[in-house]
């Protein structure tokens, strides 16, 4: 971080600065410095039902007595959610699980405070009972009732809880995908598709259980076995999933047959994946190209859900 606030000379030369709007830079030696903002990591701490989050009422430094998120500064050679986990046990001696990134929000540390990026995650408590430590008092505050903006100490967090607000209020439920499960008859090809073909994460591999589950950026998949061809093990009663021939023709963008779903990869390596997954044998179609600027391939696993891959 660096707030160039004032400067005027040289610090290594000692001579005059010449100013822009990034960065001051030395005419005699040469050195030059870039206004940079410091970043900030903050937890909106919900409970186990997540129907309530916790603030702090700040104790001191700026804005003091106004409601705030848990978390602060981050240290150098910090990742952002080992600042977070720090900044909650500093402040409350509880342990966190990080959900959801709300976002990142500019502002300053106060009105004459040097400039901050803060970066918001959901989080949830995993041990121990918050007690106020670095801050004066500790309060959880029902999703639908946090305190008016002009009670909480910073824009910024302000900002964030709006955000978080609106991603979860009762007009828009959802977050975002988390899960996806697929039901399968033959479990172990099935996985070993979406293992060695699709090259996803395993985080769980327990075939004669009847389970496998893939770690994806933003939530998993799990593959559960078919058990009989009554039923959905899961939901007793309701029928198996349709089941489509694994030598099918590839799928076209209006052709979704049994479970569709997208994974979302790099748009730097969308083409490649589709050109290898081609050599693995697959018929992928596409990519087609979207009006909003996404393109996605499309390919159906030996089950025949189809998937997508949209960059
Ligand atoms: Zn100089």
């Amino acid at each position: 971080m660096t707030d160039l606030r004032g400067w005027r000379l040289c610090p290594r030369c000692g001579a005059d600065l010449a100013r822009d709007s990034e960065a001051v830079r030395c005419r005699a030696c040469g050195y030059a410095a870039y206004a940079s903002p410091a970043p900030t990591i903050g937890a909106i701490v919900l409970d186990r039902e997540g129907a309530r989050v916790l603030l702090g009422r700040r104790g001191r430094d700026q804005h003091a007595g106004l409601w705030d998120t848990l978390g602060g500064f981050a240290h150098e050679g910090e990742d952002a959610l080992e600042t977070l986990a720090r900044e909650i046990r500093e402040e409350t001696g509880a342990e966190i699980e990080p959900l959801a990134f709300i976002g990142g929000f500019a502002d300053r540390y106060g009105p004459d405070g040097g400039a901050t990026l803060n970066f918001y995650w959901t989080a949830r408590l995993v041990s121990g009972e918050p007690a106020a430590d670095d801050v004066v008092e500790l309060r959880w505050f029902p999703v639908e009732a946090l305190p008016p903006d002009e009670e909480i100490a910073f824009a910024n967090t302000a900002r964030a809880l709006r955000q978080f607000q609106t991603m979860t209020s009762s007009a828009r439920p959802t977050l975002g995908v988390f899960e996806v499960q697929l039901v399968t008859r033959d479990l172990d090809r099935l996985a070993r598709f979406y293992r060695d073909v699709l090259k996803l994460a395993v985080t769980m591999w327990d075939i004669t259980r009847g389970r496998v589950h893939f770690g994806l950026a933003t939530g998993q998949l799990i593959l559960a076995a078919a058990e009989g061809e009554e039923t959905s093990p899961d939901w007793p009663g309701l029928p198996p999933p349709l089941l489509v021939r694994a030598d099918a023709r590839g799928p076209t963008p209006r052709e979704h047959g049994a479970v569709h779903f997208a994974l979302q990869v790099l748009r730097s390596r969308l083409f490649e994946e589709g050109e290898r997954l081609r050599r693995e044998g697959l018929d992928v179609r596409g990519p087609f190209r979207w009006p909003d600027g996404y393109q996605s391939l499309y390919f159906r696993d030996p089950d025949g859900n189809v998937v997508e891959l949209i960059a």
